[in-house]
C-alpha cells in the first residue's frame, strides 16, 4: 500500500477501502506514516467528506487501534454524556454525580481544553489532589464502587485518536463532521458504556456554529453508536452564549459544587445539565428526578466521594486570582446576546485555555458574568469580571471582548437552551 495512492484517492473525491483505511489508521498509530502525509489525507477528507459506511469503517479501525474497556463487572447501568465542547461547560462536573445518585453508574472519560472551549480535566485539576489520569483498573474501581468517575482517557484507548486530534489541532482540520464523529466515538466506545448521550453544541461558541451541521453531526454520531451495541441519543443545545455565570478551570469548579449544594444555579446550566440527565435515564431505563438527587444532598455526597476516591479534597479552597478587571457596560440598557466565542477567546487569553496541548493552564484565570442576556445594566456598571495570575493579560482579552455583549431598548427573545433531541 502507498500513502501516496490513498491521499490522491480521498484528494479526488473516491472513498476510501477498508484495506485502505485500516492500512493507513494501523500505519500512523505505529508511526510509519509520516505528519505530513497524514495532514494532507486529514485535509482531504475535511474538503472531500467520507461516505457513512466509509465512516462506520475508519471509526471502527480506530476503535481498533486500543482496547475497549470491558465494564461487565459493573451492576448498574452504565451511562455517559459527551459534549462536542463550549464556553462555560461545566455540566459533566455536576451531572456525573447526578446521574450516580440516582442509580447510574458513569465512566466519564474526557479531555482537556483546546482553543477557546475549556476542557473537564483541567477544571478537576484545580482541586488539591484531585487525580485525573488513572489506571484502567483504577477507574473501574471508582466508578463501581462511587458509580462515578471523571479521569483521562488511558494510553490503550482509541490510540489512533490521540495521535490524529493532536495534528487536526495543529494543521487547521478539526472542522469536520466525518473526523469530529470517529474521534468522539471511537472514544466513547471503547470507554465501554452501554449507554451515551452527545450534548451537541450549537451557536458561536461550538466547532460546528450552525444547527445543520450540528444536526448532520449528531445523526452521525448517533448511528455510529448504534452500530456499536452503543444506546446514543443527542441533544443539540445552545452555546450562542457562554453557559452559566462563569468561565475558567476553578471558577467552573465553583459553581457546580454551589448548584450541588442546592444554590440556585443559572437557569440556562440547569436546563442542560438537567436534560442531559433524564436522557441517561431514559435510555437506561431508571427513573428518577435530578432535582430531588440534588435537593437531599445525594448528589453533593457523590461529588464528595469521588473526588475523595480520585485523591482529591472536596474542602479544600480553590486557587482565586490575584487580578481581576471589569469589563464595563459602555451604555444603559437591557443585555441582549453576550457571545460565547468572544467570552472564551478572552477567557483563553487570561490564561485558561491552552494553544499548544503540552501548555499549562492557569487554574483561577477566566471570565465572571455578573449579567446575563435580559438583565437590566446601567451605564459604567460591571457585566463581565475578569481574572489573570497577571495584569498584563487583560489588555488582549479586553480586545477579544470587542462588541461580545448587545446592549438596547428591548429585551431578549428567551433562549431556548434544548433545541431538539435526536435518538437513535
Ligand atoms: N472533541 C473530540 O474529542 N474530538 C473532536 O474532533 C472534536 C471535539
Amino acid at each position: 500500500m502507498d500513502v501516496v495512492d490513498v491521499i490522491r484517492a480521498k484528494r479526488d473525491g473516491k472513498a476510501l477501502t477498508t484495506a485502505q483505511i485500516n492500512w493507513f489508521i494501523e500505519s500512523y498509530t505505529a508511526g510509519s506514516i509520516a505528519d505530513e502525509q497524514a495532514s494532507a489525507l486529514l485535509m482531504a477528507i475535511v474538503w472531500r467528506g467520507m461516505e457513512s459506511g466509509e465512516l462506520a469503517e475508519w471509526t471502527a479501525a480506530m476503535l481498533g487501534s486500543g482496547v475497549r474497556l470491558d465494564l461487565s463487572s459493573i451492576e448498574k447501568p452504565t451511562s455517559d454524556k459527551h459534549s462536542t465542547g463550549g464556553v462555560g461547560d461545566k455540566v459533566s462536573l455536576p451531572l456525573a454525580p447526578i446521574v450516580a445518585a440516582l442509580g447510574l453508574a458513569d465512566p466519564m472519560l474526557s479531555g482537556r481544553g483546546l482553543g477557546h472551549t475549556g476542557g473537564t480535566l483541567d477544571k478537576l485539576g484545580t482541586i488539591p489532589g484531585f487525580e485525573v489520569d488513572l489506571t484502567s483498573e483504577q477507574m473501574v474501581k471508582v466508578l463501581s464502587e462511587v458509580g462515578c468517575v471523571i479521569c483521562s482517557a488511558g494510553a490503550d484507548l482509541a490510540p489512533a485518536d490521540r495521535k490524529l486530534y493532536a495534528l487536526r489541532d495543529v494543521t487547521g482540520t478539526v472542522e469536520s463532521i466525518p473526523l469530529i464523529a470517529s474521534s468522539i466515538m471511537s472514544k466513547k466506545i471503547a470507554e465501554g458504556t452501554s449507554s451515551l448521550v452527545l450534548d451537541v453544541k450549537v451557536g458561536s461558541g461550538a466547532f460546528l456554529p450552525s444547527l445543520d451541521s450540528a444536526r448532520e453531526l449528531a445523526e452521525t454520531m448517533v448511528t455510529l453508536g448504534e452500530a456499536h451495541g452503543v444506546k446514543t441519543s443527542a441533544v443539540l443545545t445552545d452555546m450562542d452564549q457562554p453557559l452559566g455565570r462563569t468561565v475558567g478551570n476553578a471558577l467552573e469548579v465553583t459553581e457546580s459544587v454551589a448548584l450541588l449544594d442546592g444554590k440556585p444555579p443559572a437557569p440556562d446550566l440547569w436546563a442542560v445539565t438537567a436534560a442531559l440527565a433524564a436522557e441517561m435515564l431514559h435510555l437506561s431505563g431508571v427513573r428518577g428526578d435530578p432535582r430531588a438527587a440534588v435537593a437531599d444532598g445525594t448528589a453533593r455526597r457523590k461529588w464528595d466521594e469521588m473526588v475523595r476516591a480520585q485523591g482529591g479534597d472536596p474542602e479544600a479552597a480553590l486557587s482565586e486570582a490575584p487580578e481581576r478587571q471589569d469589563f464595563l457596560a459602555p451604555s444603559g440598557g437591557i443585555v441582549g446576546r453576550i457571545d460565547a466565542l468572544k467570552v472564551g477567546i478572552a477567557a483563553w487569553r487570561l490564561g485558561a485555555g491552552r494553544s499548544r496541548k503540552e501548555d499549562p493552564v492557569s487554574p483561577s484565570a477566566g471570565v465572571v458574568l455578573h449579567k446575563v442576556a435580559g438583565d437590566h445594566v446601567e451605564e459604567g456598571e460591571p457585566i463581565l469580571e475578569l481574572h489573570a495570575e497577571e495584569r498584563s493579560r487583560f489588555a488582549a482579552a479586553l480586545e477579544a471582548l470587542e462588541g461580545a455583549v448587545d446592549i438596547g431598548p428591548e429585551a431578549p427573545a428567551p433562549r431556548t437552551m434544548i433545541i431538539e433531541t435526536i435518538r437513535g
